[in-house]
């Protein structure tokens, strides 16, 4: 492929020796050259060159309400003129206490406690850590296993790895990692011949119970991502699932860790993906669009009875854990200019409508010859192509550059999880574009 030439370039072969980009085989930008975004504005990201590409994809599934949003900017630049960060070990702050009561109120009944930390995977770390502790401050020390499901993905430091089952993150890894048991997913593509998701649902609660059973002495908790499993390849399930894990988890005495980075802040069609199973967690893991995509912010929410294990005298039966900007005043800012969006606009409703007009107008793809398991929860929708390029996921990415949209399948599941502000014609048009890619990879 040829380089860009253009006032970027200098900037890409910048970044190439300067910068180890995330998740990338560093060598395949020798024929792949690198996207330089110079601004973004709503749905769309634009390069120094003045072209634009529809971010379909969030930018990593974080941004909820577009870039550059004016009431999430306005909401930074008061706060920065206020305080731009203090350490929440002895201190406190107005945006920190805010948020926690907001969140409080909105989440199911008993999370009352937000600790907080930098990224999803501190929060899966730190929700690892808290259980495991609970149970030795309860005296029950030898409960200090983690399940999760197949092909589940909870983060890639070393304890979240120990919890997420995807082979390629983990395998270089292996001998640094606990070794955790996974469960059957409910991935309802995996249902039998005229099985319904429902059925099939509960058969691998079934399978769950099987586990539990046998093991539950020396298992402190459960970990899963609600409804849909992101990088498992948008993995959809039934929500009765989570409503016998929840029941399962109480009558064996393991906690439930609802892993709600992705699929929370309203991604599923609800503000909290448990909510569809009407159940409570014992620890509700936030991050991603928490802060509307602009700034690094982690949350675990959690019970009375898992705080009062820790209320003592001894500094060691407390929780020991902290990040330099844990509870950073910024990004709690960003939170709370994006939950006020969520209630002023009446996202939850708006996005019902939105969800139902992307199916109508999708139908072409949901159709097609070369799509199966076209699929959708809330706000997101993947399927997968049937396409004899072993390298699909590359050439989607750069046939959907070429027609302005960012597009980043995971093999040969193309999903969309956009910004809930993309517009009917943006929709339209990512359709559209979608169907050509198609039409050109099949
Ligand atoms: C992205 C993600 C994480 C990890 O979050 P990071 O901020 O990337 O560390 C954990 N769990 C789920 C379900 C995620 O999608």
């Amino acid at each position: 492929m040829i380089p860009r030439m253009s006032a970027t370039s200098d900037l890409l072969d910048r970044s190439l020796s300067a910068v180890w980009h995330p998740c990338t085989q560093m060598k395949r930008h020798e024929t792949l050259p690198l996207v330089a975004i110079a601004r973004g504005e709503g749905a769309w990201l634009y390069d120094f060159d003045g072209n634009r590409y529809l971010d379909t994809v969030s930018s990593w599934w974080v941004n909820l309400f577009g870039h550059c949003n004016p009431r999430i900017n306005a909401a930074l630049t008061d706060q920065l003129g206020k305080l731009e960060h203090v350490m929440l070990a002895g201190f406190t702050h107005e945006p920190v206490v805010l948020l926690s009561e907001r969140l409080r109120d909105l989440a199911p009944a008993g999370l009352g406690h937000c600790f907080y930390g930098s990224d999803g995977a501190s929060a899966t770390e730190i929700a690892l850590k808290m259980s495991a502790h609970f149970w030795r401050n309860s005296g029950k020390t030898q409960k200090s296993q983690f399940i999760s499901l197949q092909n589940s993905y909870h983060g890639e430091t070393l304890g979240a790895l120990s919890v997420t089952d995807v082979a390629l993150f983990r395998d270089a890894y292996g001998g640094l990692i606990k070794q955790n048991a996974t469960v059957p997913s409910p991935d309802s593509r995996a249902a039998a011949a005229g099985e319904s998701a429902e059925d099939f649902a509960l058969r691998c609660a079934t399978a769950l119970e099987t586990h539990l059973q046998q093991h539950h002495a020396s298992i402190a908790a459960f970990i899963v991502e609600p409804l849909v499993q992101g990088a498992a390849g948008m993995a959809m399930y039934h929500p009765v699932y989570l409503k016998r894990a929840r029941e399962l988890c109480t009558k064996y005495g393991v906690h439930l860790i609802a892993d709600e980075i992705a699929v929370g802040m309203g991604r599923t069609g609800t503000l909290f993906a448990c909510e569809q199973a009407a159940i409570r967690p014992d620890f509700l893991l936030l991050s991603k669009g928490i802060t509307g995509g602009y700034l690094p912010l982690s949350i675990v929410m959690t019970t009375d009875d898992v705080y009062r294990a820790f209320y003592a005298d001894e500094t060691a039966r407390g929780f020991l854990h902290s990040h330099s900007y844990t509870g950073n005043p910024l990004a709690c800012r960003a939170a709370l200019a994006t939950l006020d969006i969520f209630a002023r606009d009446d996202v939850l409703n708006a996005n019902r409508d939105k969800a139902a007009f992307f199916n109508r107008i999708s139908q072409p793809l949901r159709e097609h010859p070369k799509v199966g398991n076209f699929r959708n929860t809330g706000m997101i929708w993947a399927f997968e192509v049937d396409t004899p390029h072993a390298d699909f996921a590359q050439r989607c990415f750069s046939l959907g550059l070429q027609r302005e949209l960012l597009l980043r399948p995971m093999g040969n599941t193309l999903y969309f999880m956009p910004p809930y502000i993309m517009s009917a014609d943006e929709m339209q048009l990512l359709v559209t574009r979608t169907l050509d890619i198609i039409a050109a990879l099949t």
